[in-house]
């Protein structure tokens, strides 16, 4: 098979590198291993941080992308000491406005902008209704252009001629090794390694590495075939990971809705200017279905058990490591009729999305009945949970007597100050699980998105977009990172097809 530009990944960054050289004029043809699209894109929540967007001017809001560039410094900095790449994060902030405009051309629709500090102005956007909106719209435009999607076709080596990248061999359901040959340049956007046990565990941890990804299609392929070629990854042990609420088992119907410009722009503006109470009735259909529980529940006096009705775990920290070793890798939220009343107003969420709204515990008795656990004592509740009535009622009162330390469980903290948990009815939120959402370890690349090898030289005809291609950017704040991946795609796929032909 003889293209111009070979794309390795359809997610984000892949369809954005797919559309844009297609737009050029290059054949091209991209590769996805799943069987389907999407990638970690169409699981992500979509949130994007943008500046000069159509909502920015509605709204009467003057951005610039030089205030981007500068208030991404500011989180930053918030969040690490680590160096960021200034050039990267530049030739970002710089074209962010045409990535945002792209994506509405292809039919994206948003809601925002949004204020989070410390961006000097509002710039999260949420796309409507969520994520899944990206991959419908860019498949479509792809398809529109020309480009060739083969799903189920897996990267597994680049081929070269006189060190030129010229092509990517895959493996495809009934055929292995075939070849798409790439006159021009081959690009990789094929996400991160958040679900490679051995890449995770050769760069991050042992307990990173026996923690499930939320995309396990993402094992890592472009970063292992660009490294075989004397490429080099940077920053390859940060990752974002926590504890989730498991997903329903049926998705809200909002979050089925299909993302067609007229019906989410109809949404968009019932969500301006519709009554509060059912705009909030609708939005929380999205929230509780992308939950992160707030860590504030266990500062307040919230246990983590195991599906034995043990704690197994100093429950206040980011990633709680033990978690992947309990039954089923699972546990529970559980607290008492003290706490759950704390928990029913601002600023005491049980969760947040980011630009969308609050839930509270009402909030998931209604959308989320499968997470929502309620019972009169200990023992009833560990019984509607499948658990040995008396070790949680053990577990409860041993948490309640003890105030001070002893060497017996170090690793589990004692009660210490925390309200004693003895007010009935007693409270469970769960299956809670440890997913690794993503690992920020890209390849080395220019401000032209070549992939460099380890004396700085450009590999020629190697692209890299992405998380793949994220080359030291610490993209903290929401919604930095889809937009990296939407604007690196797009510049990458420009670059290639604008490569002489071999
Ligand atoms: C739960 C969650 C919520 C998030 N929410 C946000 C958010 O709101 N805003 C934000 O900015 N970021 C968010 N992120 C992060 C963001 O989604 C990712 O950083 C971004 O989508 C990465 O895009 P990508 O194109 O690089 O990778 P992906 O979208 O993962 O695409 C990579 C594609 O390559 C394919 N692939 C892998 N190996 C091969 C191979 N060998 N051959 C062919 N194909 C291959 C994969 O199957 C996949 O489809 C979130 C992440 C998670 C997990």
């Amino acid at each position: 098979m003889q293209t111009d530009v070979v794309v390795i990944g359809g997610g984000g960054s892949g369809l954005a590198a797919a559309i844009s050289a297609a737009s050029e004029g290059a054949k091209v043809v991209l590769l996805e291993k799943d069987v389907k699209l999407g990638g970690t894109t169409g699981w992500s929540i979509g949130t994007i941080s943008a500046t000069r967007t159509v909502n920015q001017k509605r709204a009467g809001v003057v951005d610039t992308p030089e205030a981007h560039y500068e208030d991404m410094a500011l989180f930053s900095k918030k969040y690490t000491t680590r160096a960021d790449n200034d050039a990267l994060r530049r030739v970002m902030a710089e074209h962010i406005p045409e990535t945002a405009d792209w994506l509405c051309d292809c039919g994206v629709e948003f809601f925002g902008p949004i204020e989070e500090p410390p961006h000097r102005q509002p710039r999260m956007h949420n796309a409507l209704p969520g994520a899944r909106a990206y991959i419908y719209h860019l498949q479509r435009r792809a398809e529109k252009l020309g480009v060739r999607i083969i799903t189920g076709a897996a990267a597994s080596r680049l081929i070269t001629t006189s060190e030129r990248v010229t092509g990517v061999a895959f493996d495809a359901p009934g055929t292995v090794n075939q070849i798409a040959y790439a006159n021009r340049g081959v690009v990789i956007a094929s996400g991160d390694y958040s679900a490679s046990a051995e890449m995770k565990r050769q760069f991050i941890s042992q307990v990173v590495s026996d923690t499930e990804a939320v995309n396990r299609a993402n094992t890592g392929d472009g970063q292992r075939m660009a490294l075989e070629l004397g490429a080099k990854l940077i920053n390859e042990d940060i990752f974002m990971g926590g504890l989730r609420f498991v997903p329903p088992a049926k998705p809200a119907w909002v979050t089925r809705l299909p993302p067609w410009r007229w019906l989410m722009r109809a949404t968009n503006i019932a969500l301006g200017h519709g009554p509060q109470a059912i705009v909030r009735g609708f939005v929380m259909r999205f929230l509780t279905t992308v939950l992160v529980p707030s860590v504030k529940l266990f500062e307040c006096g919230a246990i983590l058990i195991n599906s034995k009705g043990t704690r197994f775990a100093d429950e206040s920290q980011k990633l709680v490591a033990e978690l992947a070793y309990q039954p089923g890798a699972c546990a529970y939220i559980v607290f008492d009729h003290a706490l759950a009343q704390q928990f029913e107003q601002h600023p005491n969420e049980i969760s947040t999305a980011p630009g969308f709204a609050y839930a509270y515990l009402a909030d998931y008795q209604k959308n989320r009945p499968d997470l929502f656990h309620q019972a009169n004592t200990p023992q009833a509740l560990a019984a509607k949970l499948g658990m040995d009535p008396a070790a949680l009622a053990d577990t409860i009162a041993s948490y309640n007597q003890t105030e001070t330390p002893t060497d017996t469980a170090p690793a589990i903290p004692r009660r210490g100050k925390r309200p004693r948990l003895d007010t009935g009815p007693y409270y469970a939120l769960g299956p809670v699980k440890n997913y690794i959402n993503f690992t920020d370890g890209g390849l080395v690349v220019n401000e032209s998105l070549q992939v460099l090898n380890t004396q700085g030289q450009p590999i020629p005809g190697l692209y890299a977009a992405g998380s793949a291609g994220q080359g030291g950017l610490l993209l903290k704040g929401h919604g930095h990172h889809l937009i990296w991946a939407f604007t690196s795609g797009r510049l990458a796929g420009r670059h290639a097809s604008r490569q002489n032909a071999i």
